[in-house]
């Protein structure tokens, strides 16, 4: 188990913004812009490092919930990023796969 399983499992409470069956969305406890959404997977996987063939569909759920959540808080035509971080040079400090929603405001090259 892991942090973010324990948040998906309502062990350790979050501002949950989305949820469905595969996926839950809550704001980051240190948001790094305006909006700063984690959109994860309920079941644990480590990174994309671990990703399988049939977590296909799965990462396409999160893409496509963290698409609805940017336009529900109409960032979608101001511009937004999403971001999977995967390993230590890329910043992973949580090993359960998740993906930043970022915007609100000009964001800093990447
Ligand atoms: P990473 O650096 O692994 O790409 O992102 C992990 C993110 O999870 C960080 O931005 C951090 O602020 C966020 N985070 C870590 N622990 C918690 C927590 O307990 N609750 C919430 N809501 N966010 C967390
Ligand atoms: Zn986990």
């Amino acid at each position: 188990m892991c942090i973010f399983c324990d948040i998906a499992d309502k062990k350790i409470p979050s501002d949950v913004i989305f949820e469905d069956d595969a996926v839950m969305a809550f704001s980051n406890i240190e948001p790094k812009s305006p909006v700063h959404i984690l959109v994860i997977p309920k079941r644990h996987i480590d990174s994309t490092k671990t990703l399988k063939e049939e977590d296909e569909e799965l990462v396409g759920k999160l893409v496509l919930a963290a698409r609805n959540i940017a336009k529900e808080k109409g960032i979608s035509e101001s511009g937004y990023r999403l971001i999977l971080n995967t390993g230590r040079d890329a910043g992973q400090t949580v090993d359960h796969l998740h993906l930043h929603l970022m915007g609100g405001e000009k964001l800093p090259f990447a």
